[in-house]
């Protein structure tokens, strides 16, 4: 069963004695390998003729798992977490609850007045966790104004337009000189706050899913559980599950399990899947536990306390698990192949017809049988030219001016050779900017990603370290 994720302060990857046996394996078949390579044809006849089983011969590549989880673990692993729901539903609070740190502590709640006629805006928040020397690149999207002010009738917009612009920025840096740096700003997942207080969806929050979630991937919350008894999480549950289902919503669906899973594994699944939308609790103190006196992350009342990690008294555990410790890389791997594909392919179209001709544009749809393998073919030699083309020239100019620069400054410069790496590598940020960079973004807390093609997450990382785990009790 996977247990809840605790996380270290930042520490480097270790040599673990695991990587020295896999080591030591690899060089073992390497000296195999020449052996039978100086052995030749010779070697390899004698072998039949003998009769000995070729198929016990050991080539090494049973070794690439291991190859690559030790580069997966060198590199570490981003997630990008996207929370949306009215201001007051227990975003924050849940946020830090999940991982133990106080990414808030600088939000600045505006007045009311303020709050009139504010739109949706964007913030991103980062932090880096470390498990046992694995590595997590955090990034949390925060949407503050969404449906917070009189006419709240597009809010939504903002955030579509921010995972477009995410899309749109990652297109382009796909198709740009510097693929191998790429930093991936597309969100993983959605965390959709839902108002324990009304009778299931809200107009607003039809409206936000419906136009949302071909782009992400979607996990309803029921905010604040403990402000409802048992059997009303239970009732709410089903009739946002029942106007899902109507409204045509496709939430994040998990995966069926596989057969070859444990049993356990299984049935922690199945009691996953079981309790969406999850009902949660969070809490930014520890408390004592009535039940066993011990200090846990709880909300205190004047006729007890809720735990946030008790299973009995809300689903937190089991969204954390779900989130950090069985369905981050599906929920990735969705973003990759479903959404960010159906992006793609929608721009790449949008582009051609734009390109084409009225006439062309008629042929094109009576021809709509044409494969993908073609069409992506037709992209490839005509956009992304293009696209390329013009990369080049920028570069050039961008080499004429440091070469202007340069003799300006009484240096040599002989116009001449190929563009330095650095005046590359500067062409293909200020290639990579814009895009996501349409919104406006903060990035505080600890250490946020820097580097090229940032658009939108570039912000200013502001910040040391992150808050220390669990907060003691105000
Ligand atoms: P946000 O505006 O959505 O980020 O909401 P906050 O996290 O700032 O929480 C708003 C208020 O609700 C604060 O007073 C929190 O202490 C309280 N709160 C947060 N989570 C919960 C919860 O799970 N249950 C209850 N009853 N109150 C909560």
């Amino acid at each position: 069963m996977t247990s809840i994720p605790r996380f270290n302060v930042s520490s480097r990857y270790t040599r673990t004695k695991e990587d020295s046996d896999d080591s030591r394996n690899i060089r073992d078949i390497n000296r195999a390998d020449s052996s039978r390579t100086a052995g030749s044809n010779g070697a390899a006849a004698s072998a039949d003729s003998t009769g000995s089983d070729n198929s016990r011969v050991q080539l090494g590549f049973a070794n690439l798992p291991d190859q690559m989880h030790r580069k997966a673990v060198k590199k570490g692993f981003n997630f990008t977490l996207m929370v949306v729901g009215e201001s007051g539903l227990g975003k924050s609070t849940l946020i830090n609850s999940l991982f133990q740190q106080d990414l808030y502590k600088d939000r600045e709640l505006g007045s009311v007045t303020e709050r009139i006629n504010k739109t949706t805006e964007i913030e991103k928040r980062y932090i880096e966790l470390d498990e046992k020397g694995v590595k997590l690149r955090l990034t949390v999207v925060d949407t503050p104004g969404f449906n917070d002010c009189i006419n709240c009738q597009e809010c939504w917009r903002p955030i579509e337009d921010y995972i477009d612009n995410t899309f749109e920025q990652y297109f382009k840096d796909e198709c740009g000189l510097n693929r191998k740096n790429i930093i991936d700003h597309r969100v993983h997942c959605c965390l959709y706050f839902i108002s324990p207080y009304g009778h299931g969806l809200r107009p607003i929050d039809v409206e936000f899913m419906r136009r949302l979630h071909g782009k992400v991937n979607i996990v309803p919350i029921i905010a604040k559980s403990d402000t409802l008894t048992s059997t009303e999480v239970r009732e709410l549950k089903e009739r946002v599950m029942g106007d899902l289902e109507r409204h045509k919503i496709q939430i994040y669906r998990m995966p069926e399990t596989d057969s070859d899973d444990d049993e356990e594994t299984r049935v922690q699944e199945s009691e996953i899947r079981a309790c969406i939308p999850f009902a949660a609790i969070g809490s930014n103190c520890v408390v004592e536990s009535g039940e066993t006196g011990r200090r846990v992350r709880g909300r205190q009342y004047p006729w007890g306390v809720v735990e946030v990690e008790n299973p009995r008294h809300c689903d937190f555990t089991k969204l954390r698990i779900f989130l950090l410790g069985t369905h981050m890389q599906d929920l990735k791997d969705i973003t990759k192949e479903v959404h960010y594909e159906n992006y793609r392919a929608k721009y790449i179209t949008e582009r051609m017809t734009k390109r084409k001709g009225p006439r062309e544009e008629m042929e094109t749809r009576k021809s709509k049988n044409t494969s993908d393998a073609q069409f992506e073919a037709l992209v490839d030699t005509e956009g992304l030219l293009k696209e390329k083309e013009d990369e080049i020239r920028r570069m050039q100019q961008l080499l004429q001016h440091l070469q202007s620069n340069k003799s300006s400054q009484g240096g040599s410069a002989d116009g001449s050779g190929p563009p330095t790496s650095s005046a590359a590598a500067a062409v293909t940020s200020a290639n990579s900017a814009g895009g996501a960079a349409a919104v406006s973004t903060t990035a505080t807390s600890s250490g946020g990603p820097t580097g090229n093609s940032s658009g939108g997450a570039a912000g200013t990382a502001v910040g040391g370290a992150g808050a220390t785990n669990g907060q003691e009790a105000a």
